[in-house]
């Protein structure tokens, strides 16, 4: 099993690994030790066996050399950290999270979980985060690209690099692989990046890959774009990215939350009224929200560096430099877009 699960892996990095797997035994009967100043004394040494779990933890650990570039994260955005999306999160915790976790009830019960997620809509509302908490509220490893980066003018380099993803993802499983760009995956006429060839082998190739995980092999794919109705629907069919999931400006209670959560550690005037700014930043995405909050921050500093607070008056100043970077066209744009999307489901 071992040796399925070192693709990609040459000598060296087996020798690491099997080190790596030795020492995590060594750790967990002496998580304080320092083993670069100590050698290990003889009785821990014979008490010690290797399990299998510690070559799970070193398999986190050791990066293949030839895997460099697929890194393995484990991220610390969790549901808490980001505001409203509601409904985007209920859709992650049921599709992703419930499956990740108790995969053993969803094949009692025959259920198969969803292989992959497409998160819609204008940039910075966050489709990143949540993807990030996906993975990490599921105790899931995350794996994170973006279409760009896989689009190689070398012949079979795009190729291996997804293969390189997906065997990493298997590795370290469960994982989360999360596709940003998904709509630069359209042949350069189109309106994306890629020589039209080079597009459709790795198009093809994210397929083959997405088709042969099996259900319930720990690996879910979460994809990401701000424009859905450029990609490629060959990417949209059944057992690929066929849970569609918008991801739209907050409403007003959901942008109250992230001023709450980006003001946190930030002393607030008394006078400071967030439920206020709130209802004054309509279409106002996350992102938007905390180049709000750092202007505001920012204009404090500049009345003079031993300010102790921001105040209302900072909020306003810096919502007057401030827009919502969504405008009105492009939420009736996205409107159409998802009855589009729905009908074709
Ligand atoms: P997207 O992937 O949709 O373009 P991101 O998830 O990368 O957007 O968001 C960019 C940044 O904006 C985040 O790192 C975060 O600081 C802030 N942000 C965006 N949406 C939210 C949200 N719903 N709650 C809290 N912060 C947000």
């Amino acid at each position: 099993a071992l040796a399925r699960r070192t693709y990609g892996f040459v000598g060296a990095d087996i020798a690491a690994l099997t080190r790596e797997a030795a020492l995590e035994a060594v750790r967990r009967i002496m998580p304080k030790i320092d083993l670069q100043e100590v050698s290990i004394p003889p009785e821990v040494l014979d008490a010690l066996s290797v399990e299998s779990s510690d070559f799970d933890d070193a398999l986190k650990r050791v990066q293949p050399s030839a895997m460099r570039e697929v890194m393995v994260q484990m991220p610390n955005i969790g549901w808490d950290d980001i505001g409203g999306l509601d409904e985007a999160r209920d859709r992650l915790r049921e599709g992703v999270e419930l499956p990740l976790k108790h995969p053993g009830s969803f094949k009692r019960l025959g259920i198969r979980p969803a292989k992959g997620f497409l998160l819609y809509g204008p940039p910075g509302t966050g489709k990143t985060l949540l993807a990030k908490a996906a993975a990490r509220e599921s105790q899931a490893n995350f794996i994170a690209t973006k279409s760009s980066d896989l689009l190689s003018k070398w012949y079979g380099e795009s190729e291996q690099q997804i293969a390189r993803l997906f065997a990493r993802a298997r590795q370290v499983a469960p994982t989360v692989i999360f596709i940003d760009e998904l709509d630069s995956l359209v042949p350069a006429r189109g309106g994306g990046l890629g020589e039209p060839q080079v597009t459709e082998r790795v198009v093809n190739t994210i397929l083959a890959e997405m088709d042969g995980l099996e259900e319930l092999q720990n690996v879910v794919v979460i994809g990401a774009t701000n424009r859905p109705n450029l990609i490629d629907p060959a990417l949209l069919r059944p057992g690929r990215f066929d849970e569609l999931i918008y991801v739209g400006p907050p409403d007003t209670a959901g942008r109250r939350r992230i001023l709450a959560i980006h003001t946190e550690g930030m002393p607030l005037a008394k006078d400071v009224d967030l439920q206020l700014m709130a209802r004054n930043t309509e279409r106002f995405t996350g992102a938007d929200l905390e180049d709000l909050v750092r202007r505001a921050g920012l204009t404090a500093l500049r009345r003079g560096l031993d300010e102790a607070q921001v105040t209302m008056s900072d909020f306003q100043t810096a919502l007057e430099e401030t827009r919502a970077s969504v405008t009105e066209e492009m939420l009736d744009d996205y409107a159409k877009i998802r009855d589009t999307l729905k009908s074709d489901a």
